[in-house]
């Protein structure tokens, strides 16, 4: 079975959609979307419209409780607090309907699936060291775990007693290792690379691999502008950080 998974759309039907065509043309398989559907991009109902049309599964993210719950936006930095409360007055009941229908995790036999961690998902908390990677990998009970959330793609592995980092985009696992896996961002890259990412993973011989794909930003910070989102926001999508 073949995976395809996307996170952080964040609003960006560009995005979205280039990364849907490439997904299409390949083999065919099960598109799995880890979240943060809406905040920061100018098309919120269209993104949740088309991942409720393609996504078999989709994981709720902290941007997306943030705009059906009401939560301390006080976490969030003032650019994306700022574009929650645009989303949260832009969306329709339809896509708040779908919004709260996502589930915290996704679990198979073979992987789970989550936004930010597998150790306490609601937490939306971040892996960035040893310690908290560490943690994160006693919780997994599967191979490989996705993650979202961070919006820069990361590929570790974990033999019993440490973590590797691997720095290819391509993974062809060993038996011994257990592996998290962050796909990026389809919406918002933030790693220095402004092409959108998405992960490609097949679960009979459990390789896995990061595609980067280039798509129309400039349309994108055009319906930005036109819409009053905050400049700032616009212009990381051209330098993807
Ligand atoms: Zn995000």
């Amino acid at each position: 079975m073949r995976y395809y998974i996307i996170s952080d759309i964040h609003g960006n039907l560009e995005g979205l959609e280039r990364a849907l065509q490439d997904i299409e043309s390949d083999l065919p398989g099960e598109v799995i979307c880890l979240g943060d559907v809406v905040g920061y991009g100018p098309d919120p109902n269209e993104c949740c419209r088309v991942i409720k049309e393609k996504a078999s599964v989709t994981i709720l993210g902290n941007h997306d409780e943030s705009v059906i719950e009401d939560v301390d936006l006080s976490y969030f930095n003032p650019f994306a607090r700022e574009a929650i409360l645009w989303t949260k007055q832009s969306l329709t009941e339809e896509s708040l309907d779908f919004l709260r229908s996502l589930p915290l995790m996704h679990n198979t036999e073979h992987a789970c699936f989550v936004h930010a961690t597998p150790l306490q998902p609601e937490e939306w908390n971040y892996i960035f060291n040893f310690e908290e990677a560490l943690a994160n990998f006693r919780m997994i009970q599967q191979k490989v775990c996705f993650i979202g959330h961070s919006h820069q793609p990361m590929l570790l592995g974990y033999d019993g007693r440490q973590i590797i980092i691997h720095k290819s985009n391509t993974l062809e696992p060993k038996d011994s290792l257990k592996y998290i896996i962050n796909v990026g961002s389809v919406g918002q890259p933030r790693d220095g690379d402004p092409r959108l990412s998405y992960a490609v993973y097949d679960s009979d011989s459990k390789s896995c691999q990061i595609r980067r794909l280039a798509y129309d930003i400039q349309k994108t910070q055009d319906k930005m502008r036109k819409a009053g989102l905050n400049e700032f926001l616009i212009e990381r999508l051209s330098i993807g950080r």
